[in-house]
């Protein structure tokens, strides 16, 4: 199954595509966390992607281009794929029609669009933190206690991306709104286009998906 999941950032797409790669059996391909990896790491592509990252900005199409046509070539991609974070742009989504024709230009391919408020977006993401011990991203609104990790039980342990501050988070929803939001549009014929309230718990998400995508 080939599935791109699209959505302000914030609205959830990282959360649900990990319960839905694990439900499909397929792949989770978050171009966010290849790049803040190759960040991390301090590679050619994290050195030009960390600047641009900060600021909210995208990262070149062509980098983009290449990055994915090299992950979706892999093995590891032969069942098929979710793709969270790509295409964000239209040029981004003519590299991928490109790339999908020559792997098997015929499947299907299915859009899961998840919409929430700009306003909930803010509130979400500024309240975001991640464990460093152990990944686990989690919302401060939803713990019981904010200093210890509800997954690995470490204290203090919490750090807040560098673009989740308030005013990276508004260029981030700005530049969705401008360059992402009409690749939606674009794939109206291109393939099965999935409209999903993201507002909801998370269970119920993940449920209201899956029936679309006849898997219940
Ligand atoms: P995300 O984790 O998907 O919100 O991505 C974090 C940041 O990585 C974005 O704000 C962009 O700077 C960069 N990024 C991720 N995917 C793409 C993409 N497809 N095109 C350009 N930049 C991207």
């Amino acid at each position: 199954m080939r599935i791109l999941i699209f959505g302000a950032p914030g609205v959830g797409k990282g959360t649900q595509a990990k319960i839905l790669s694990e439900k499909l059996q397929i792949p989770h391909i978050s171009t966010g966390d290849v790049l803040r990896k190759a960040v991390s790491k301090g590679t050619e592509l994290g050195k030009k992607a960390k600047e641009i990252m900060d600021k909210g900005e995208l990262v070149p199409d062509d980098l983009m281009g290449k990055l994915v046509d090299e992950i979706l070539h892999d093995d590891c991609c032969d069942t098929g794929f979710l793709l969270d974070g790509f295409p964000r742009t239209l040029h981004q989504a003519n590299i991928l029609d490109n790339v999908l024709e020559r792997l098997d230009g015929g499947e299907t391919l299915y859009v899961i669009y998840l919409q929430a408020e700009d306003e909930i977006i803010l509130r979400r993401l500024s309240h975001r933190r991640q464990c460093k011990e152990c990944g686990q991203i989690v919302n401060l609104d939803n713990i019981t206690n904010e200093n210890k990790c509800p997954n690995c039980g470490a204290e203090n342990s919490f750090i807040k991306r560098k673009d989740d501050e308030e005013k990276i988070i508004k260029n981030r929803l700005k530049v969705f709104h401008e360059t992402t939001e009409p690749v939606i549009e674009y794939y109206k014929d291109k393939a099965e286009i999935i409209n999903i309230d993201g507002t909801n718990e998370i269970h119920l998400v993940t449920g209201n998906i899956m029936k679309e995508l006849g898997k219940n």
